[in-house]
């Protein structure tokens, strides 16, 4: 038997990341692929308002040794702030759920479904966008983001999915993007969603909150059993607000989730993949047992 190692103290996992079937820009067997490449043990896709990248990726994830969690991430409010929560371990075809997600489509599917709300988005790329023809594109799942740029590029609004990602990028930096309504769940009814799936709820990205009382708020009155720290992407000074929230997850006595929120969108190097002390995969699960 082999000693003690560093690596005993360690997992390498990856709680948080998406896929075509919500904002992201690969397949769910890429990324499955991709984490057992990176030597990832344990990984959860969590598509906005959709579980089935897990239905789609559990072979291909049992064949190259990763274990896949079924998961998904809710788009909810919280005294009209934004607020995402991730669920683990999830049933993805548990009716409380599938029912939650018909009454709550995600904000991507609200705008992307809605022909008056996509002709008004389209005018601001200058070009006619047909929803039926993007429905098309994206059958059979809804129209995600990754749907749209195929349709631009088939529209001949940018030569490649890169470009097309660059010129949308200059556009949102401008503002030139138009900023829609969309309607979103409150964070308990997107929280009791997770639970009658049979699965935890972790707050995701605190910092995106941008509101440390509301954050307590959601621990405080267990609406979470969980909150995401280490997070890894979309904001800075990443070390010191990871700090922050693991010592309120300790504060509260809640476990805390781990991930990168991987998009793969174009540019972007694969950083899939963070590493937490031993033990944080088994006291998040236990958090759906008490
Ligand atoms: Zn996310």
């Amino acid at each position: 038997m082999r000693g003690h190692s560093p690596e005993d103290d360690v997992e390498r996992l990856d709680l948080h990341c998406h896929t075509t079937w919500s904002s992201g820009f690969c397949s769910p067997q890429e990324l499955v692929r991709w984490a057992s490449m990176g030597d990832i043990r344990t990984l959860a896709i969590t598509d906005h308002h959709h579980a089935e990248a897990y239905l789609e990726a559990a072979d291909l994830a049992r064949t190259l040794g990763v274990t896949l969690i079924p998961a998904i991430e809710l788009d909810c409010l919280s005294n009209d702030r934004r607020v995402d929560l991730l669920g683990y371990w999830i049933t993805p075809t548990a009716p409380a759920l599938r029912a939650f997600l018909a009454r709550w489509p995600s904000a991507a599917t609200q705008l992307l479904g809605d022909d008056a709300t996509l002709a008004w988005f389209a005018a601001g790329f200058g070009v006619t966008i047909d929803a039926a023809q993007l429905r098309t594109v994206a059958a059979p799942r809804d129209p995600s983001l990754y749907d749209l740029f195929v349709l631009l590029v088939g529209l001949g609004w940018a030569p490649t999915l890169g470009a097309a990602f660059q010129r949308w990028e200059t556009m949102r930096a401008a503002g030139q993007i138009p900023r829609l309504h969309r309607r979103y769940a409150p964070v308990e009814e997107g929280a009791a969603a997770v639970r009658a799936a049979g699965g935890v709820v972790s707050l995701a990205h605190p910092a995106l909150v941008r509101d440390d009382p509301t954050v307590e708020h959601l621990l405080a009155e267990r609406v979470v059993d969980a909150i995401e720290a280490p997070y890894a992407s979309y904001w800075t000074g990443g070390d010191e607000r990871n700090t922050h929230y693991r010592r309120l997850a300790e504060q509260y006595g809640v476990p805390t989730s781990a991930g990168s929120d991987y998009h793969a969108y174009p540019f972007s190097p694969v950083h899939l993949g963070v590493e937490v002390s031993a033990g944080t995969l088994e006291r998040l699960r236990q958090a759906g047992r008490r």
